[in-house]
């Protein structure tokens, strides 16, 4: 990247730099993203991890953003079904709730009408019999009736990842660890940045006819680095926290979509053994870097939950890890975190700068799409050699890894391969897993298993060794946390089993990266921080 001049520089590697890089490279852009942490290591490792259409912002009467996300539900979906998968959700009406039965009915039924929703997975009003039977664990005295209706779950770190590597095979050049620390400029023009790599240290410089800062809730920390600083609209960061419960202690039927006391609505969501529930939304004035949950979020949630499931009577302790995100919401005076719109915007600096923010994990093609348009536009009328551009290519494109042709297909490619890893003594299970989370390119994971099976005689020790191997060599993994974090979710879906197992992985990542004893364990003691931190409250 620093010795060829790129066509467009993408600051930010969460899901809407991911998607730009994407939509850019596929339109036959030269194009570099750097990225300061890791991958997704923002707010796109910190979301709800719902591909969904917001039913909550037909209340505000966001028609247009709901059509738009609720439609590109659908797309998403079809690009990443080992991903994105349809997850049935309860929306419980209750008295003194947020929505009346009336309401809720034909609030589900615009909201499946906005986003053309298939037939057989329309929305359902129950009674309350039928609700209770759906979810027995609900407060009875305060329940009127129930609406049962479709969102898509989604693992929003690994929708970044493989956004980034169908970058790569398009031709883009993505870096992580990498950071934007100054731009450069030509007749008051930005011309390029200064990139540090945070690795080494070093300094490099490159050139681009156009540059996007995606930075998410770093978006006016970059712009402020540029000659025209922050004009008109700035950022509004706002706090959101997730809990997770072990299943067996909220054991609910399927995804639950349920009113708080203070009028707001949260998600309680099963999934990998346990249950996550959120999110809060608060004003955020701290560091950018380092939001994490506190013991007022832990009680707000806690009490939401024992409200609506009265029987659990969750206390701290039944806490088993969390996690905290940053919304990069457009600031608007006088409203309030709940209220502000998650519309996003493009800021055109006059130095010529392009920065988006707003918007949400599942609009971030759209979004994409919208902002490299805008660059087409520019290039095409700076110079004509760029005349022959595509439009924009990702409607109907695969994700790295999501080449099914329908639910089924993944299903039977599961059932297929668990089949085949008996061969070498691992469990089917560790397939499914592997699946949702690396879709087609299991197959390497599972040929590079097979090379193993002399080596590593542990079934176990040998599928994780030939995953992480996998995270090393086709995910640009450069630590524990990566791994641990971004890769695979583990933190906060298994956090409980990983307090002894991740010295081993260390130990494995080590063999891999070719540390000495003082890496592994430098390793070692930046994992055990942020394992810590999830519960430090
Ligand atoms: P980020 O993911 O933060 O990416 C920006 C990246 O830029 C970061 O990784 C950062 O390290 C990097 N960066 C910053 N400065 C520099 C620099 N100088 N040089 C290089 N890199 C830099 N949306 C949904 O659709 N569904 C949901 O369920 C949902 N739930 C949410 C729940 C919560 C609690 C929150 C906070 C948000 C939720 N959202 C959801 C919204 C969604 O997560 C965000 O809109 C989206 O992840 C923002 O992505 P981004 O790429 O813009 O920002």
């Amino acid at each position: 990247m620093a010795t060829v001049e790129q066509d467009l520089l993408v600051v930010g590697g969460g899901i809407t730099g991911a998607g730009i890089a994407l939509d850019a490279a596929s339109r036959g852009l030269k194009v570099g993203l750097v990225e300061k942490h890791d991958f997704a290591w923002g707010t796109s490792s910190r979301s709800t991890k719902l591909i969904h259409g917001g039913l909550r912002y037909l209340k505000q009467f966001e028609i247009a953003l709901v059509r738009e996300v609720g439609m590109e539900r659908a797309i998403v979906h079809r690009n990443a079904r080992h991903i994105v998968i349809p997850e049935k959700m309860l929306l419980p009406i209750v008295e003194g709730g947020s929505l009346g039965r009336t309401m809720s009915s034909v609030g589900l039924w615009v909201y499946d009408l906005l986003a053309g929703v298939n037939s057989d997975e329309r929305r359902r009003m129950l009674n309350k019999s039928e609700t209770m039977d759906a979810e027995p664990m609900l407060r009875k005295d305060i329940l009127k009736g129930g609406g049962l209706y479709y969102e898509y779950r989604t693992d929003d770190a690994r929708l970044t990842i493989e956004n980034m590597k169908s970058a790569i095979q398009h031709g883009a050049n993505c870096v992580n660890y990498a950071e934007a620390v100054d731009y450069i400029y030509e007749n008051k023009k930005v011309v390029g940045a200064i990139i540090k790599d945070n690795i080494s240290g070093k300094n490099v410089t490159i050139r681009a006819k156009k540059i996007v800062n995606a930075a998410g809730p770093w978006v006016d920390t970059l712009r402020a680095k540029d000659t025209d600083g922050i004009q008109r609209k700035r950022l509004h960061l706002t706090k959101g926290v997730h809990i997770v419960i072990p299943y067996e202690k909220l054991p609910i039927q399927q995804a639950v979509y349920f009113d708080v006391e203070d009028g707001r609505m949260i998600f309680a969501i099963p999934r990998e053994g346990v249950t996550y529930v959120g999110t809060t939304d608060t004003d955020y004035k701290g560091e950018i870097g380092e939001p994490y949950t506190n013991q007022a979020d832990v009680d707000y949630t806690l009490a939401a939950i024992n409200k609506m499931f009265p029987e659990v009577s969750l206390e701290t302790r039944d806490v088993v890890s969390t996690w905290a995100g940053l919304r990069p919401l457009i600031h608007e005076d006088g409203k309030s975190p709940s209220e502000l719109s998650r519309k996003d915007e493009i800021f055109e600096a006059s130095s010529g700068l392009l920065s988006i923010a707003g918007g949400k994990l599942t609009g971030y093609r759209k979004m994409a799409e919208r902002i490299v348009d805008l660059v087409v536009k520019q290039l095409k009328s700076e110079d004509d050699a760029y005349r022959n551009l595509k439009d924009c290519q990702t409607l109907n494109m695969r994700l790295s890894g999501g080449d099914f042709e329908s639910q089924e297909a993944v299903e039977q490619f599961i059932i297929r391969r668990s089949g085949e890893v008996t061969q070498i003594k691992v469990p089917g299970i560790y397939v499914r897993h592997l699946v949702h989370k690396y879709g087609t390119n299991t197959d390497v994971i599972i040929e590079k298993a097979f090379e193993l099976y002399q080596k590593i005689q542990d079934p176990e020790l040998r599928i994780q060794m030939a995953e992480l191997w996998y995270c090393v060599h086709h995910e640009m993994s450069v630590s524990l946390s990566d791994y641990l974090i971004r890769r695979t979710g583990r933190l906060y879906f298994q956090r409980q089993g990983l307090g002894n197992l991740y010295p081993t992985l260390a130990e494995m990542m080590g063999e891999l990266l070719g540390w000495n004893e003082a890496q592994i364990l430098r390793e070692m003691g930046k994992f055990k921080k942020e394992y810590d931190a999830v519960l430090n409250f």
